[in-house]
């Protein structure tokens, strides 16, 4: 199995050459046809075993394309428990979709929100946050779900362990119910 068996397109094929993934790993290869169906998923595969490009790679490609992507819009959310990670996410996203066109954000809490905002303001197709920093940026209207379409919990089970399940449920309500 290939990613060109899995229809992944050109430009993210691309990039996926430039980061030497000859093929898809088991994860990848369970998860990647299914997020391409719209189905809903709930993966669990161990640390380093290629679970943010199970996701990643079929979301750049569901919103490359869509050809109702409504450009600089957020069509994506992941949420995630740690700075660390956030971090870790946006660097494949950024990386994945480098010649895409589509562009990413990352949010944490921890330090002075400005830069953050100012890349919101910007437009952003894909966001991803720490559950505190994402409220609050939600609350003072810098951030808008109206074209959001995918959605995803990273590293659920310690997000719930960090005691985040009241901030998700306060999220998920603000969120378009079909996703
Ligand atoms: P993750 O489990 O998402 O933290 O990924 C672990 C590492 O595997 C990261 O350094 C990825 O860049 C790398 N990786 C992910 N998918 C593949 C793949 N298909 N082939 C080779 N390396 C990969």
């Amino acid at each position: 199995m290939t990613f060109k068996d899995l229809k992944i397109a050109e430009p993210i094929l691309k990039a996926l050459i430039i980061k030497n993934y000859e093929k898809p790993t088991p994860i990848q290869e369970q998860a990647i046809p299914l997020v391409l169906q719209g189905k809903d998923l709930l993966g669990l595969a161990q640390t380093g075993t290629g679970k943010t490009a199970a996701f990643a790679i079929p979301i750049i490609q569901k919103i490359f394309v869509d050809s109702d992507n409504k450009a600089g819009k957020i069509k994506a959310l992941i949420i995630t428990p740690t700075r660390e990670l956030a971090i870790q996410i946006d660097d494949c996203f950024t990386e994945y979709a480098k010649f895409t066109g589509l562009k990413s954000t990352v949010i944490f809490g921890g330090v002075n929100q400005r830069s953050q905002v100012d890349r919101l303001k910007k437009g952003t197709d894909i966001l991803i946050a720490t559950p505190g920093r994402l409220l609050d940026l939600i609350s003072q209207k810098y951030i808008r779900f109206d074209h959001l379409k995918y959605f995803v919990l990273d590293e659920a089970d310690r997000m719930l362990d960090m005691g985040f399940i009241h901030d998700i449920k306060k999220i998920i309500p603000l969120l378009p119910k079909v996703r």
